[in-house]
């Protein structure tokens, strides 16, 4: 028999239903434990096919998920995390669920709709906003602005697309040959890249000329504003968990992806301070060690049993409209068709859904 009361069911609470924190509760439903997800959405979002929906709001049909079918044998709790205690985890709608092991998960904010038909409701807005405008402001130049021209570029090409970067060259999370040939990709399809400016976010209007930081006049009918988000770590301010940060707001793990000097919480994904590019295939890699990390615990074995997880090469996928993207590999970079094949037609979409037990199509 194991050690520490293996047969006894634990109550494992994941905070987060995004990619990380969707995949471990998979993973964890079908154990003997009590699995617990919370999350304010009802729906796990494919964060990186949101660009494709502003452009084709169906495509959103197979990329919002409600949680209730992919997890069916899961408590699934819509609230935000507001704190977290040595035994409990306190949600905004004043419910406190008592844990044996936790899982944190919460990578990045997600949208503000929570109703799965909102979110539809919200592409349709932004289609429509895009469909009736001549020229289009889209302002930060990392992987959501970009990708956002790409698909406008693409899908529209008799629009007039203007992105806005602060930094002096795009994407700075992938290495400057992929920042290069995005750029030429993007002014080849005819989008103005203005770099090393920004757009004074606080006095935006709808639309009309907006100026940059080095006096630029842009005249759009319409703007995005695709800066990134920062890490939605702010719930563990005041918690339990607080020295547990660094100071991006990320959560220190061991080897074994538990918060660091705690037996029974682990992280996963992109709060995590693993030092890897933030991927959404990487975090489904944490889940899965995690969730083997959670059980072997569970079953009492020894520490020294526990799988470590590798952070991963550089590895990255930028879609460039339909067909096209740029992929940085840690022995070469490429652009065009080869890159577009693997992820712009369908953005792993298909993929992504079969791996959470669903049909792909
Ligand atoms: C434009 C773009 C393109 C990308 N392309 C790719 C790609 O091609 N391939 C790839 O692998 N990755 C890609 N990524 C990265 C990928 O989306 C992330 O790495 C991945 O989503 C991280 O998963 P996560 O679970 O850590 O966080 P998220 O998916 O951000 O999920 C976090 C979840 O936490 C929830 N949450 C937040 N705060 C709280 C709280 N207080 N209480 C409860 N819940 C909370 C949110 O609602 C959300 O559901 C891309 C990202 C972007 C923006």
């Amino acid at each position: 028999m194991a050690e520490g009361g293996a047969e006894k069911s634990k109550r494992v609470v994941v905070v987060g239903g995004g990619i990380g924190g969707g995949f471990i509760a998979k993973i964890l439903q079908s154990s003997q434990n009590e699995v617990t997800l919370i999350d304010p959405k009802e729906y796990l979002e494919i964060p990186w096919a949101q660009l494709r929906s502003m452009v084709e709001p169906s495509f959103a049909e197979r990329t919002l998920i409600k949680h209730s079918e992919y997890l069916t044998g899961v408590t699934i709790v819509s609230s935000h995390a507001t704190n977290v205690t040595n035994h409990e985890v306190q949600t905004a709608d004043g419910r406190t669920f008592p844990y044996d092991y936790l899982v944190v998960a919460t990578g990045h904010p997600g949208s503000n709709k929570v109703n799965r038909k909102d979110r539809l409701s919200h592409f349709q807005q932004d289609y429509e906003k895009i469909k009736s405008s001549n020229s289009i402001l889209i302002i930060g130049g990392g992987p959501t602005g970009v990708e956002l021209a790409g698909e406008i570029a693409v899908d529209f090409p008799e629009k007039k697309v203007t992105l806005v970067h602060k930094g002096s060259r795009l994407m700075e999370f992938i290495g400057p040959k992929a920042s290069r040939k995005t750029f030429n990709w993007l002014v080849k399809k005819k989008v103005e890249v203005i770099l090393g400016q920004t757009v004074d976010l606080e006095s935006l209007s709808e639309s009309g000329v907006y100026v940059t930081s080095g006096g630029e006049k842009i005249s759009a009918d319409c703007h995005f504003v695709c800066v990134g988000k920062p890490v939605a770590s702010s719930w563990l301010h005041d918690s339990i968990l607080k020295q547990s940060l660094d100071n991006k707001g990320q959560l220190m793990v061991d080897a074994n992806l538990r918060v660091k000097g705690r037996d029974n919480i682990f992280a996963v994904g992109d709060i995590t301070d693993v030092p890897e590019i933030k991927q959404g295939f990487l975090a489904e890699g944490h889940a899965s060690v995690a969730a083997k990390n959670l059980q072997l615990l569970i079953k009492g074995a020894p520490e020294k049993k526990l799988a470590t997880y590798k952070a991963s090469p550089p590895i990255a996928l930028v879609s460039l409209g339909r067909k096209e993207g740029v992929a940085q590999f840690p022995f070469a970079t490429l652009s065009g068709c080869l890159p577009g094949k693997i992820k712009s037609k369908d953005l792993f979409v298909g993929k992504t859904r079969k791996a959470l037990g669903l049909k792909s199509a």
